[in-house]
């Protein structure tokens, strides 16, 4: 038998969460996010059932766009952040990549090393994330550099929202802080809106939305009952089982450290999966599992290959019964709040060792 942790991948459900995505943004042409290998979920996976769907895939890395490219994928690819080293324009042209310029130092670099062929550049404008992105009151300037010295196909205007949660009043503040200093804006196709705006901020979808966490079915403010109402489904399993029962007296302890001591009598499930694995170590009262519908908590430290779980409420728990650690049952959003963090961290944080298995 192999180690019996798997994340398992539902096809449908992705299916589903972009035809949503499609139908919130119909008049926007949609990049699928696919960095951080396809936020855990694998790129290879990932990839092929959008395939023929996508209008364009935004990735991090130029492995990721080549990648892409020699797998068929003839549709635009989009750098999220441009180029890291010179090499790498090579590539960019050699592939026909559309990139993000968001620094004086990629804008002297292309200026150096044109291009025979056209490419498509993103001018990244820092709207008030203070991340990436040019100041707007340069954006002209910069524009007019970039028709005028490089050889480029087509420009399109990019910011990035620093806060698109549902009452948030600073997505149109952005958006303002583009219009005050670029008034013919509009000439340009946009390209502003990730997940959160795209849900919730319909007026900032403009040309490309590029959505990621949404396509995965978490919800972009870290709160599943933000998104509860969407439709939007789950697409992730994290799976495993239990490999040892063991039933302990009063004043026993589990794990390692000693620092948790049971004063009953208990029934306990060692279940393989740790931290190893890419589970969370600090768990609190309010991280749970799920065995056989039932949520039950996480007993002593998480370790690397394991965690112990109380069995008190399941009695009918043996070796080898199914446990979902996130996923279709027990929302990812819901544990990764109980952890102090987002359900993006825990998705990417999975480990290689996991297998991901496509249902
Ligand atoms: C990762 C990323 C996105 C996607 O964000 P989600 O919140 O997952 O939709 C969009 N735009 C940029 C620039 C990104 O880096």
């Amino acid at each position: 038998m192999t180690r019996p942790i798997s994340a398992i991948i539902n096809i449908n459900s992705l299916k589903n969460n972009f035809k949503i995505i499609r139908n919130i943004a119909f008049k926007s042409k949609i990049w699928l996010v696919l960095k951080a290998d396809a936020y855990g979920h694998g790129i290879k996976n990932i990839f092929p059932v959008l395939n023929k769907k996508s209008n364009g895939f935004a990735i991090l890395t130029i492995d990721e766009a080549i990648f892409l490219r020699i797998n068929g994928y003839k549709k635009p690819i989009l750098l999220l952040e441009g180029f890291f080293n010179k090499e790498e324009l090579y590539l960019i042209y050699k592939y026909n990549l559309t990139i993000t310029l968001h620094n004086k130092w990629q804008l002297n670099t292309l200026i150096k090393y044109k291009s025979k062929y056209p490419i498509n550049i993103y001018i990244k404008i820092n709207t008030g994330m203070n991340r990436l992105g040019f100041p707007t009151k340069n954006i002209i300037k910069i524009i007019n550099i970039v028709k005028n010295q490089i050889n480029v196909y087509k420009i399109t205007l990019m910011t990035h929202f620093a806060d698109a949660s549902i009452n948030s009043n600073f997505v149109k503040k952005q958006i303002n802080n583009i219009k005050k200093y670029i008034h013919n804006y509009y000439e340009f196709p946009c390209s502003f809106a990730n997940s959160a705006a795209t849900l919730w901020h319909s007026y900032s979808h403009y040309d490309w939305i590029r959505t990621g966490i949404i396509l995965y079915g978490a919800s972009p403010t870290g709160d599943w009952k933000d998104i509860s109402k969407k439709k939007i489904k789950p697409v992730m399993t994290l799976k495993s089982r239990i490999i040892s029962i063991q039933k302990i007296l009063p004043g026993q302890i589990v794990g390692y450290n000693c620092n948790y001591y049971t004063n009953k009598k208990r029934r306990i499930g060692i279940i393989a999966c740790g931290y190893a694995d890419g589970y969370p170590r600090n768990i609190t009262a309010k991280t749970y599992v799920l065995i056989k519908g039932i949520k039950t908590k996480i007993l002593g430290n998480v370790c690397m290959d394991m965690i112990a779980v109380d069995l008190i409420n399941i009695p009918t728990a043996k070796i080898g019964s199914s446990v979902e650690l996130w996923g279709e049952n027990l929302k990812i959003d819901d544990i990764a709040k109980s952890v102090n963090t987002i359900g993006y961290e825990l998705m990417c944080s999975l480990t290689k060792r996991v297998p991901r298995i496509l249902k």
